[in-house]
């Protein structure tokens, strides 16, 4: 699938410092309206030309492109040493988180956090989702880059406990398929990989937040966890989550993908008992570009995504 370019608007907030670098992109969307139970939206400045994607050399975790799509008012990018994130402000989840696995990610730290805290890169004004607003509703903080790939610091562990970095995922898919396919790739890191990444959410069309005119409003109709009588504090559901890994011989980097190179791309629908087999959800990229509407592997040429996108994972 090729969404047309549009232009973005993006807060790219870096780390690193104290202070919050927002970075806003120009935009030829049109103001958006507001709703008084959401966060406004910060107004882009209306631009002829299609404004820049992320761009090539923001992260490591990036490094064959960040998804692209249509409707750049809904993400908001969190680039951390360990990960990077685009964050739906609106539905309360991670659009997607992408990351670079290699064999020194993996250590001896265990899980250092019991619980998730609030990601304080958020802007002001975005809400900042609390483990407890998951309480009760019968679903698992489902980590997208998960504790057991980020095991070499302290540091890095605990970055993977932040908000910003979790779905509501039943139990029976994370720690069933989505965990086996996590262990899998900890195993190919191992072997002499390095998996390039990205794994999110797929919502209903009642949780979208990237239509015009209404955009932005998460209906009634949107299934959430929490409690809170306000909208905007409540987590949407997603109906699944997904992930895309290439894997590039460890050390030598994306010039080394090519028409042979091995990706798998999974959907597993958000719902009990489905076993441990993350096989049985292989998909070709192009399958998943077509669900999500991301565009994945932005940065190889188009010749080569046409070629390794149509191709689902036929390896061990
Ligand atoms: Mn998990
Ligand atoms: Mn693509």
């Amino acid at each position: 699938m090729r969404p047309r370019r549009a232009g973005w608007w993006l807060a790219l907030a870096l780390v690193g410092g104290c202070d919050l670098d927002l970075i806003e992109l120009p935009s030829r969307r049109p103001s958006l309206p507001t709703t008084p139970s959401m966060v406004p939206i910060p107004a882009p400045s209306p631009s002829p030309s299609p404004g820049p994607v992320v761009p090539p050399g923001t992260s490591v975790h990036l490094a064959l492109g960040a998804p692209m799509d249509a409707s750049p008012q809904d993400e908001l990018l969190l680039v951390k040493p360990q990960y990077v994130v685009s964050y739906n402000r609106f539905r309360n989840n991670p659009n997607w988180v992408a990351w670079r696995l290699t064999a020194s990610d993996i250590g001896t730290v265990g899980r250092t956090q019991r619980s998730f805290s609030p990601d304080p890169q958020l802007p002001p004004g975005v809400y900042r989702v609390y483990h407890r607003d998951y309480a009760g509703g019968g679903y698992d903080h489902g980590h997208l880059c998960p504790s057991g790939q980020r095991t070499a610091t302290f540091e890095d562990n605990a970055a993977t406990f932040l908000t910003t970095n979790i779905v509501p995922q039943r139990h029976a898919i994370n720690a069933g398929a989505w965990a086996s396919l996590e262990q899998w790739s900890v195993e190919r890191a191992r072997e002499g990989w390095d998996l390039f990444i990205v794994a999110g959410g797929l919502w209903d069309r009642a949780c979208a937040t990237d239509l015009s005119p209404a955009g932005n409003v998460v209906s009634e109709a949107c299934p959430t966890v929490g409690r809170s009588p306000d909208p905007a504090r409540r987590v949407a559901i997603p109906v699944a989550t997904w992930k895309v890994i290439v894997m590039v011989p460890h050390g030598r980097g994306v010039d080394a993908v090519g028409p042979e190179t091995q990706v798998v791309a999974v959907e597993m629908p958000n719902e009990a008992g489905s076993g441990r087999d993350w096989r049985r959800y292989v998909m070709t990229v192009d399958a998943l570009e077509a669900r999500t509407g991301y565009d994945f592997l932005t940065l190889l040429s188009r010749e080569l995504q046409a070629r390794i996108e149509a191709q689902p994972y036929q390896g061990n």
